[in-house]
């Protein structure tokens, strides 16, 4: 449709160097059979996307880590805590590489293990720290998903935010959710907790800057965290998108601010936004916050339907690994460095990593 690319960014094609490097991943991929499987994000680069045996959001990738039976070697696009989440989920006998290990999260840095621990301890000082269930977004190191582990807690996706606080409700009366503050305030006004029993926990204030009384009141204590990519969008931005388009729908990514996710259409992970435009009818115009190269990459699949980004916003952390890091990871893959993770730190976390796949039933 006209005007769809017009205001797509230029870097994120499929360049003539990446279709020899696709055309050789093939062709090692072929050599390997069932040895190999690559996993690939949605918000990976078009030629790593388009290699991935599955794709999806880092719930689906973490089940199809769990469930692969078949291939001894799994390669993961994505960034470090999808992959630490695979290395963890995935059985003894099978080995996880990294194409980049410089791929990482920003949000998931915006907590860490000796900050997590003071705030629990100050936590149990003003309520009874048996009743709060930590629960862990999963964009964050494998420590913090085994600090929740080892307390009956659980790690939570996009996906599947709404089934967590039903499960984290039927075992405790308080949530404490960490690192991002977007997807844990979302999931809790979807809810309907009142805006009073949530309180924002900013990890270098004293009691995260709260009173011992807005603690015992609050059921959701939210961590000071946030997503760059997703919450670079506002509000004039949708609404110049209504003015300029009319009739087209907003669709966000819950990790948007909740001013974004109050005024849009429809709001959910990244396979549901996927889902959504499958579903678009020819002609019918989509306006979406998420990860640019997920956007651009629905856009050239259908040509008949009008997809833009409310703005681009690229996570230059999903951008670094290309087809030549996949295309060397392949090559060299009996050399390629393997992920390890710490056996402690497995043991707690694969728990709370199962209790997130025993909840989405
Ligand atoms: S999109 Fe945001 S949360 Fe996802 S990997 Fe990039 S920085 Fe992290």
């Amino acid at each position: 449709m006209a005007g769809t690319l017009d205001i797509m960014p230029s870097p994120i094609r499929i360049e003539e160097d990446e279709q020899e490097n696709i055309a050789r991943i093939k062709e090692l991929k072929a050599k390997y059979g069932e040895r190999v499987i690559v996993l690939a994000h949605h918000y990976q680069r078009l030629g790593v996307h388009a290699c991935g045996d599955v794709t999806g959001d880092s719930y689906a990738l973490c089940k199809a880590a769990a469930n692969t039976a078949k291939a001894r070697d799994i390669i993961f696009c994505g960034v470090r805590f999808m992959v630490t989440s695979a290395a963890t989920l995935c059985r003894d006998d099978q080995i996880v590489y990294h194409p980049d290990k410089n791929a990482g999260c920003p949000m998931a840095d915006m907590a860490n293990l000796p900050q997590v621990m003071r705030s629990w301890q100050e936590l149990g000082e003003h309520t009874e720290i048996s009743k709060v269930i930590p629960v862990v977004y999963m964009n964050s190191d494998l420590d913090l998903k085994s600090f929740c582990g080892e307390r009956n807690g659980i790690v939570c996706t996009s996906s599947n935010a709404r089934r967590v606080f039903d499960w984290s409700f039927a075992r405790g009366q308080k949530i404490f959710f960490f690192p991002d503050e977007h997807l844990g305030r979302n999931t809790a006004n979807a809810y309907g907790i009142a805006r009073d029993e949530i309180i924002l926990w900013d990890p270098a204030l004293v009691n995260g800057g709260h009173s011992a009384a807005a603690i015992q009141k609050a059921r959701v204590i939210l961590w000071k965290g946030y997503c760059h990519v997703h919450t670079r969008y506002t509000v004039p931005m949708v609404n110049e998108m209504r003015a300029k388009y009319p009739g087209i729908k907003i669709v966000v990514h819950p990790e948007c601010t909740e001013d974004v996710v109050r005024i849009a259409d429809a709001v959910g992970s990244t396979n549901f936004i996927q889902e959504y435009v499958k579903k678009m009818k020819p002609g019918e115009k989509v306006a979406i916050g998420t990860e640019v190269n997920m956007i651009h990459r629905m856009s050239v699949q259908s040509p008949d339907k009008f997809v833009v980004p409310i703005t681009r916003s690229l996570c230059p952390n999903m951008f670094k690994i290309s087809t030549r890091d996949l295309r060397d990871c392949l090559e060299q893959l009996d050399s390629w460095e393997p992920v390890r993770v710490d056996p402690r730190e497995k043991r707690f976390a694969r728990i709370a990593l199962e209790n997130m796949l025993a909840c989405a039933g």
